[in-house]
């Protein structure tokens, strides 16, 4: 109630373009006894006391207010990329519901890309394909994040329509195996195939992007470029 949250956005860099593409909105906690606060410890919290859904809001409105600002930035982005929790996609009407906020800031709707970890689509399967429908309709942007780190990453593409997958950090972990090149070829080939973008995540050195130069993937995100 006190709004002690902030943004941080982190920048993606297009591998075509050679330029800064989109930014992550990240979520930040300010307390004032506490310190700061990670988005991993307190989203968890909010998740488990139903208060998500206003920090969604909160924050969804900042990113719309600072956007609707400094409109200048969209020349030079493709969109920003706002997370969102189970809760948040499970409201009935969710779709419509961030599209009221967007419009009050005079945002247009592709402005925005909402990010979805493939956690939360396994959790609200029924529920998402209908929300995805909407977004896509209505032109709103969706990321499959954290592809590849749980177990249903190909079923969740068959399922419902993204425009883009995010691969999880663990794929790099161990970039110098033959194994891990391989398998991250075939997901940015399978990727391309469905006509969907794809994003290499939590990249920080060198070696990790000089096999990324080798391959056809379009985006990265990671310390190397940039921090929050
Ligand atoms: P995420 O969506 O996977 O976001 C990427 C996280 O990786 C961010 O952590 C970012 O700071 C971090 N990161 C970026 N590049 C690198 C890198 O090169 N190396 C490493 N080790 N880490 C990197 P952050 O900001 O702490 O956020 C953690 C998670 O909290 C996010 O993971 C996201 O799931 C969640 N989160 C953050 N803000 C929000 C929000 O407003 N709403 C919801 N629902 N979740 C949020
Ligand atoms: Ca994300
Ligand atoms: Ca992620």
């Amino acid at each position: 109630t006190e709004d002690l949250f902030e943004i941080y956005y982190q920048p993606v860099y297009s591998t075509r373009k050679k330029c800064f593409i989109t930014l992550e909105a990240l979520s930040r906690l300010q307390h004032p006894e506490l310190g700061w606060i990670a988005p991993d410890v307190f989203i968890q919290i909010a998740e488990k006391n139903h208060m998500i859904e206003q920090i969604t809001d909160l924050q969804f409105s900042r990113v719309c207010r600072f956007l609707g600002e400094n409109r200048y930035l969209m020349r030079h982005l493709l969109n920003v990329k706002v997370n969102l929790s189970s809760l948040d996609l499970m409201r009935n009407d969710c779709s419509r519901h961030f599209i009221r906020i967007m419009d009050a800031y005079k945002i247009p709707h592709n402005w925005i890309q909402f990010e979805i970890t493939e956690t939360v689509a396994t959790e609200c399967n029924a529920s998402l394909r209908r929300v995805a429908e909407e977004f896509t309709d209505a032109g709103i942007g969706l990321c499959l994040d954290d592809f590849g780190s749980g177990f249903s990453s190909l079923g969740l593409l068959k399922s419902f329509d993204v425009d883009a997958i995010k691969l999880d950090r663990i794929f790099f972990e161990d970039i110098a195996q033959k194994k891990a090149q391989d398998i991250l070829c075939c997901l940015i080939e399978l990727a391309h195939r469905l006509h969907i973008q794809v994003v290499a995540e939590g990249i920080e050195t060198e070696e990790q992007l000089d096999f990324l130069r080798t391959t056809t993937c379009d985006m990265v995100q990671g310390y190397y470029y940039a921090r929050p």
